[in-house]
This record gives structure tokens, C-alpha cells and sequence, in this order.
């Protein structure tokens, strides 16, 4: 069968590996019709975690063989909290018999006074003494609810739906915190929690705080053994930092070119050395199996850390036109996604829309994206897309599906 030149070979199974369509619940029903064969779909807020897991008893893959899918099969739900919320939740110390994990005691929020003190110590910048107005914005905010209650759902979530992911979790600096939600805004068809039309507080949430919130989550992946999809704006350094916490007593031994050989290629001690730092012992690890940097947005320089073969996590990069190409659909290329493009190793490239709605949109954008990258890359249009699914395989189920 010949395929004409610019056919595009939607049969192979095009993934997207981060987006967010609970986000508009009305465009749920339109996935299975969708020409891509499935959705990575974002958990971010309290609003979503439900939607995600209503969506994935409808539309979640049963099994990691692709090949096997009924049409129904669409999505890979994913459980997280998105560091733009993470002002929202305040961290306990684990003192007393109410530590992380029992999840029965009820849900205290912080109100006055303690609401007061909560947000002065987890916005930047940080204000000494509060002025009345900083007071009202404070005020004004969710009331915080305890981090933890959130990770014994997602706990749950996770052993619900076995082959759920984590995300989307990360670390953003440039993200100011809007207003307090605007009624109208939420009863439109948007799920509620979002920051669409919302005027911004002159606050953002502090790192340190933000990187908690991150990094208990890691551990959490790292505990239940899922991927994770990772947002990292501004804070690229910052993210590499975090999860290289979690992996620095567990790096793999790196031969120097010398010693192969010297040892020879043939030595089975060099390949078994190897092989047993990758293989799965059943021993938990500390550090997530896989991680996905989501509209990666670093540049070409500093993603090459994440290229040192002592590194024990898979790491994936997607890419969206959405985020990395301003939105341009179709337009010419810019030289610095050619230049990150050529810096991703082959496989550890995904593909991601990062949009808000399934349907037509979600598949053009994702047409355009895996077009673009094949070009960069010189591949022809089948064997990208052959490649980029088996990428998406290798990040969602550790094996080539
Ligand atoms: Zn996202």
C-alpha cells in the first residue's frame, strides 16, 4: 500500500503525553473519536482529581498492550497537585498520632489568624508586617487545607487505577497568584479552580514552600512506582536540584571510556555491572522510575544535565505547540526549537498538546508538533510517529508496550 507524501500516519498511534481536558468536561465524550489513539490527562487542583478519575472509569486503558485496546481505551489518568495551587495547602509537621497516612481525620482548614499566618509565610514576597490590604488579599485566598489528606487520596487514587501516573506536579517562580475566584467565570463550562479572567495579587508562592510540596510528591511516585509529568518554569535549576535529592545516593556506575576498554566490550562483568544497576530488584527507590519535563522550556544548555548516564530516572522531554511555540500552528519553526529539538536524544522525545479541550483542536496541534519534530530530526513521517509512540510507551509503562 503507498501512502501519499504528506499523509499523516495517525494509524501508527500518535500519544499525548500532557493535557488537560476535564478541564472542559463537555469535550470528554469526543476522546474515543479523537485521531489521537490516547491522552495523558493532568490532575492540577481539588476541582479535578474527581473529574480525572469519573473520566478514567469510562475512558482508562485496561492493560499496558496497546495492541489490545478497545477503541474506549483512551486515556491514562494522572494524579496531582500543580504548583500554582500549592500556596493552597499547608504542610503539617508530623507530630502526634494525626501523621500523614491515616487519612481519616477530618479535613482541618485554616481560618483568621492562622489563614493570616499561613499565607505571610508561604507568599513572596514575604511581608514582616502585614499591611491591612496584604491582610484582605490573605484573607481573600482559598482557605488552606492540610497537603497531607491530599496525598493519602492520590495515595488511593494511584492503587485504584493501576497504570495512573503522577502529575502534574513541578516548580513554577514566574506564576503570580490571582484573585479570589469571580463567580460568573465559574459557571461557565470551565471546571472551577482555573485562572482564566482573573486579575493577580502582587504575590507569588515561595519556593521553598513550592518545593515541599513537590518533592513529597516525587517521594510518592517513587513509593507506588509510577511517571511522573513534571512543570518546571523559571526553575529549572531548582527542578534538576529537587529530584536529584532523591537519586544522589543511588547514581549508577558510569565506566570511564578508559576502563571499557580496557575491560573490553565482551567482558559480561562490564554488561552485568550495568545491567544490575538498571533492573528492577523490587526494592523500593527513592526516586520516581520516569519523569516527563512537560513543555520543557529550559534551554538546550541546561537540559543537559539530565543527559548524565549516572542518572538512575528515565527522563522524557515533550514538547507543545502550545507552550513552546507560542501557539503558532503551522508557522515557520524558530531556530531555538531546532536547536532543543536536536538536544533531546531520539528517545526521549514526546509529544504533548497541553490543551484544555479534546476533539479537533487537541489532534491539529498534535499533528503539528510531531511534524515539526520529525523534520527537525529527519525522520519521515511513520517512523516518527513509530518512534514518538514507542517513547510515550516507554515513559507511561517502563516497557515498549
Ligand atoms: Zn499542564
Amino acid at each position: 500500500m503507498s501512502t501519499h507524501k504528506d499523509d499523516f500516519p495517525w494509524h501508527i498511534g500518535v500519544y499525548d503525553a500532557h493535557c488537560h481536558p476535564t478541564d472542559i468536561m463537555s469535550s470528554i465524550p469526543s476522546i474515543p473519536s479523537m485521531k489521537a489513539r490516547c491522552l495523558t490527562v493532568m490532575g492540577t487542583r481539588a476541582q479535578d482529581q474527581d473529574l480525572v478519575s469519573q473520566v478514567a472509569d469510562q475512558y482508562g486503558i485496561k492493560n499496558d498492550n496497546h495492541e489490545a485496546w478497545k477503541r474506549e481505551e483512551c486515556m491514562v489518568p494522572c494524579f496531582g497537585w500543580h504548583p500554582w495551587f500549592a500556596h493552597m495547602m499547608y504542610l503539617e509537621h508530623p507530630s502526634g498520632p494525626e501523621g500523614e497516612g491515616t487519612g481519616e481525620r477530618p479535613e482541618k482548614v485554616l481560618q483568621d489568624e492562622d489563614k493570616i499566618k499561613h499565607y505571610q509565610n508561604v507568599l513572596a514576597p514575604r511581608r514582616e508586617d502585614p499591611s491591612e490590604e496584604d491582610k484582605k488579599t490573605y484573607l481573600s485566598l482559598p482557605d488552606p487545607t492540610p497537603f497531607s489528606v491530599f496525598l493519602s487520596q492520590t495515595r488511593k487514587n494511584l492503587a485504584k487505577y493501576p497504570y495512573a501516573l503522577v502529575g502534574e506536579i513541578g516548580l513554577d517562580r514566574s506564576f503570580r497568584i490571582p484573585e479570589a475566584f469571580q463567580t460568573e467565570r465559574e459557571e461557565n463550562e470551565f471546571t472551577p479552580g482555573g485562572r482564566e479572567g482573573r486579575r493577580l495579587t502582587p504575590f507569588r508562592c515561595a519556593p521553598a514552600h513550592q518545593k515541599e510540596i513537590f518533592r513529597q510528591q516525587l517521594m510518592l511516585a517513587a513509593e507506588m512506582n509510577r511517571a511522573v509529568s513534571v512543570h518546571g518554569v523559571q526553575a529549572h535549576g531548582l527542578v534538576f536540584d529537587t529530584i536529584k535529592e532523591l537519586w544522589k545516593d543511588h547514581q549508577r556506575p558510569v565506566l570511564s571510556k578508559r576502563e571499557k576498554k580496557k575491560r573490553g566490550k565482551d567482558d559480561p562483568s562490564v554488561e552485568s555491572q550495568l545491567a544490575s544497576s538498571q533492573k528492577n530488584d523490587g526494592e523500593p527507590k527513592p526516586y520516581p522510575p520516569r519523569i516527563c519535563l512537560h513543555s520543557y522550556s529550559g534551554s538546550p544548555d541546561a537540559f543537559k544535565q539530565y543527559l548524565n548516564p549516572a542518572i538512575p530516572v528515565a527522563f522524557f522531554a515533550s514538547f507543545s505547540t502550545a507552550i513552546n511555540l507560542g501557539d503558532a500552528v503551522g508557522e515557520e519553526t524558530p531556530q531555538s526549537f531546532v536547536d532543543m529539538i536536536r538536544t533531546v536524544p531520539d528517545d526521549m522525545v514526546l509529544v504533548e498538546s497541553d490543551l484544555h479541550t479534546a476533539g479537533n483542536e487537541m489532534d491539529r496541534r498534535l499533528e503539528d508538533i510531531v511534524r515539526r519534530i520529525c523534520k527537525i530530526k529527519g525522520w519521515d513521517l511513520e517512523e516518527g510517529a513509530e518512534r514518538l509512540g514507542r517513547n510515550w510507551r516507554r515513559f507511561v509503562f517502563g516497557t515498549e508496550g
